[in-house]
């Protein structure tokens, strides 16, 4: 059984070190109370150099015990936990026991989700048609230069598009509603006007929602947020061209444990609180 250790409960969101048995850590973030955010690799491969969770490369996946027993763990200390999303540290594609995981979580009548870079194609294809409660592509870009260099090790725009405009068609129009694009606006990478055009071109056709996050600094990146006032424009540019557009809910640009923040470690570090899972909820 992996130990929760909380390192952070202030603002809106209760952050959690997870121990693992090898000595390895990542982070899980309790949202609204009830959203649990979970990660699944030991760090990731994708690289995306905005992001503090592949900061170090990738160790391992998580097993499928280690994937539940992060909701598990939570639901020890009192809380109900109603949604689980497979978006902090990892990439779900690249971890084999997550549609295992998502059908755990519906048989536990949670609502499972997960945020993917796309990659590698084959697994998005048969993730767009899994039993989620909500598939987000991280697209971040409109042209291939741009998407290189903030999706390193995912896949090119062209494929990753043609995918999404073969299986996308194929689902019903509820399910259509399950899916939606993800664009991290970080300051002089993919904030032009000329990259939101490109976008704009590619993601029309798809019908489906676009999520606007804002960027959280973190310390392994030098990569700056654009402006409040840079954010709304970008907001407008989008929802004018006809796109449902959504912006980051507060939760996500919540510094603890906010869009990019989370953390794997090789080896546990110290300075944390430790939890007795079977004593009451630490608030
Ligand atoms: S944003 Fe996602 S895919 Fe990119 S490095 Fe971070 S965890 Fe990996």
């Amino acid at each position: 059984m992996l130990s929760l250790l909380e390192e952070h409960a202030e603002g809106l969101n209760r952050r959690f070190v997870v121990q693992l048995a090898d000595g390895a850590s990542v982070e899980a973030v309790l949202y609204r109370g009830d959203s649990l955010c979970v990660s699944c690799q030991v760090g990731c491969a994708v690289g995306c150099p905005f992001c503090a969770s592949g900061a170090r490369g990738l160790a391992r996946p998580l097993s499928l015990e280690e994937l539940e027993e992060q909701v598990l763990a939570v639901e020890a200390l009192g809380e109900r936990v109603a949604r689980v999303t497979v978006s902090g540290v990892g990439e779900p594609l690249h971890n084999p026991a997550v549609p295992s995981f998502l059908a755990w979580c519906r048989e536990r009548r949670i609502a499972p989700s997960l945020t993917t870079s796309g990659g590698p194609l084959p697994r998005l294809r048969e993730a767009i048609h899994l039993p989620h409660n909500g598939l987000t592509i991280s697209v971040h870009a409109g042209t291939e230069e741009t998407r290189a260099r903030v999706v390193p090790r995912g896949p090119a725009l062209a494929p990753l598009f043609e995918v999404l405009e073969d299986e996308i068609p194929r689902l019903s129009r509820s399910r259509q509603r399950k899916i939606a694009l993800a664009y991290l606006a970080v300051a002089e990478l993919n904030d032009s006007d000329d990259e939101l055009d490109a976008f704009i071109a590619r993601a029309r056709p798809l019908g489906v929602w676009v999520h606007l996050y804002a960027y959280n600094p973190v310390p392994t990146s030098a990569h700056r947020a654009v402006t409040r006032e840079r954010y709304e424009a970008m907001y407008r540019r989008l929802s004018a061209s006809g796109l449902r557009v959504r912006m980051s809910c507060k939760a996500r640009v919540d510094p603890n444990g906010g869009c990019g923040t989370l953390v794997a470690a090789r080896h546990l570090t110290g300075g944390s609180r430790r939890i007795d899972a079977a004593a009451s909820p630490v608030r």
